[in-house]
């Protein structure tokens, strides 16, 4: 068992040139028997890391996969290629499943993908028991960790079933795993002489970019007015948010399909097969959508609200560009997301609740961040980043002069914040330090304040754009339910003078420079 063979299979059977950074290596790994855990992005081209070694070893290669869309496809692939593999899950008719039992039983077949459930199965276990296994591969192996983005108690149990085959080599492979994640699964599976392979995360051709949600539709609009022929997703957090962009965006002659949980299987498939054939531009959805989808030309993935963490925002924008040309990947961010989710989290419990805590922490840290977005991204899963600029994503393309230094406008607004006894939210503190003769100022008494009128040079807007300049660098929160602004103990250094605010105060624009949409 030889690379050689590996690379004659990767030519003669899948057609391949050369092989990527990585597949190499693990398959040279698998094949020495030694266990593996490989970590790769989406597309890094994890399959060919196990499908390989399952057409040089003697014996069946099991694939452990969560999901039975993506087995599916796989195993129809694999065909093509004329690498004999079937699966067995609750997909299959009666007949199907004895088909493909007999057809494992011959001996002919080289891979043999798996639900977990069905691996935990006393028939299939029994099944097992008669076959020869050289390979047990765990596939999207985070969903054994707590510590990941979408734990499953099934994959607990991998461990015990991993026993039955001693002799099996081990493979795990993920796209998302923190270093955390990663030794939970090195842990669980017990991988004696492990091995871990990591893959770098850096997709240099995603341009990434987070501004202000202003008015979301508008936003929206305007970014797809210069990308008319691209292929794209959007990302909501409801159902009927979804239903509701959808239909707004339908409205304006948008080629769109939605897509979520709440659709019928049919009118699923029907609308992601309509976006893979190019039938339509752009899918709305909720999380879903994109696990197992292999579109190479996405050229954009919008965020219309806040992602769970950052690992499922990383696996989102994974999807666009994976034909390694330059793709677009646009977040509209707001406080009151941010709070939705915390309210989410506040139901949860324990450990649960402390994961999602951090997870999103890190979050925040991730769409705050000031400097190149890569750093928190890569760092994030346990990647270095040196350089200092990336030159794709909002930050590095911002031009020095763009930053500004309003610390003198920030000390009257949280000076005006304090007066007004934290209890209004932006647009009357706007009001009071405009000047405003608005019924409420005059009610309150708020323009016998020090701090009323000493703000006319600045527009309603701009006032308000910095009460978000604020909210961001958490000098200012806001809260829910009524929107009154409060300060934080942070705060007082600038109030003091010992802290300078510099930023951007419009972060809202989405279009192409320069080409405005006809309103
Ligand atoms: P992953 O499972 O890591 O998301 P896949 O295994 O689905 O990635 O591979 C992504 C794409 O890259 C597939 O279309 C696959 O055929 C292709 N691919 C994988 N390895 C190579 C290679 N060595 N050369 C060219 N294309 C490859
Ligand atoms: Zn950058």
């Amino acid at each position: 068992m030889s690379i050689d063979q590996a690379k004659a299979i990767l030519n003669d059977t899948f057609g391949y040139e050369a092989f990527r950074p990585l597949q190499q290596e693990v398959i040279s790994n698998v094949l020495k028997g030694r266990d593996t855990l490989v970590i790769m992005p989406t597309g890094g081209g994890k399959s060919l890391c196990y499908q390989i070694p399952a057409c040089i070893f003697d014996g069946l290669t099991i694939v452990i996969s969560p999901l039975i869309s993506l087995m599916k496809d796989q195993v129809e692939q694999l065909d093509e290629y004329g690498v004999p593999a079937v699966f067995l899950n609750s997909s299959l008719t009666d007949e199907e499943y004895r088909y493909n039992v007999s057809r494992l039983r011959t001996g002919e077949v080289d891979l043999l993908y798996l639900a977990p459930e069905t691996l935990m199965m006393e028939s299939t276990r029994s099944l097992l028991g008669d076959l020869k296994v050289d390979c047990f591969t765990i596939d999207e192996a985070h969903c054994i960790s707590e510590w990941g983005h979408d734990f499953r108690p099934d994959y607990r149990q991998l461990a015990e079933v991993r026993k039955d085959f001693p002799d099996a080599v081990c493979l795990a492979l993920t796209a998302t795993a923190t270093p955390r994640v990663r030794d939970d699964i090195r842990q669980i599976l017990q991988m004696k002489d492990s091995a871990v392979f990591v893959a770098s995360f850096n997709r240099k051709n995603l341009l990434l970019r987070v501004v202000d949600k202003d008015n979301p539709l508008d936003q929206i609009l305007d970014f797809l007015y210069t990308r008319q022929n691209q292929s794209g997703i959007i990302y909501c957090f409801s159902r009927r948010q979804v239903d509701e962009l959808y239909l707004d965006l339908k409205a304006e002659g948008h080629l769109v399909r939605p897509y979520h949980a709440g659709l019928s299987e049919k009118e699923r498939t029907r609308n992601q097969d309509a976006f893979i054939r190019d039938d339509i531009r752009i899918i709305v959805a909720t999380v879903a959508f994109g696990m197992g989808i292999n579109k190479p030309d996405v050229r954009f993935v919008i965020h219309h609200d806040m992602p769970q963490n950052i690992e499922s925002y990383y696996q989102q924008i994974g999807r666009a560009g994976r034909d390694g040309l330059k793709a677009d990947c646009l977040l509209l961010y707001s406080y009151s997301d941010k709070q939705k989710i915390q309210y989410f989290i506040n139901q949860k419990e324990g450990n649960e609740k402390k994961v999602a805590e951090q997870h999103l922490a890190s979050l925040i840290h991730f769409l705050e961040y000031d400097k190149c977005r890569r750093i928190p991204l890569l760092n994030y899963f346990g990647e270095e980043y040196n350089q200092e600029e990336c030159g794709m994503c909002d930050n590095c393309l911002r031009q020095k002069g763009d930053l500004q230094d309003y610390t003198e406008q920030a000390q009257k607004y949280l000076s005006c914040v304090v007066r007004t006894g934290e209890r209004f939210g932006a647009h009357h503190i706007a009001d009071v330090l405009r000047g405003s003769k608005a019924k409420k100022v005059l009610e309150q008494n708020h323009d016998e304040l020090s701090t009323y009128g000493i703000g006319k040079d600045w527009s309603k807007n701009q006032w308000i754009q910095l009460s978000r300049l604020l909210i961001r660098r958490g000098y200012l929160e806001k809260d829910t339910s009524h929107g009154s602004l409060k300060m934080t103990p942070e705060a007082k250094a600038v109030l003091d003078g010992n802290e300078r605010v510099q930023g951007v105060l419009d972060r809202t624009q989405t279009g192409k420079e320069g080409i405005e949409r006809p309103k």
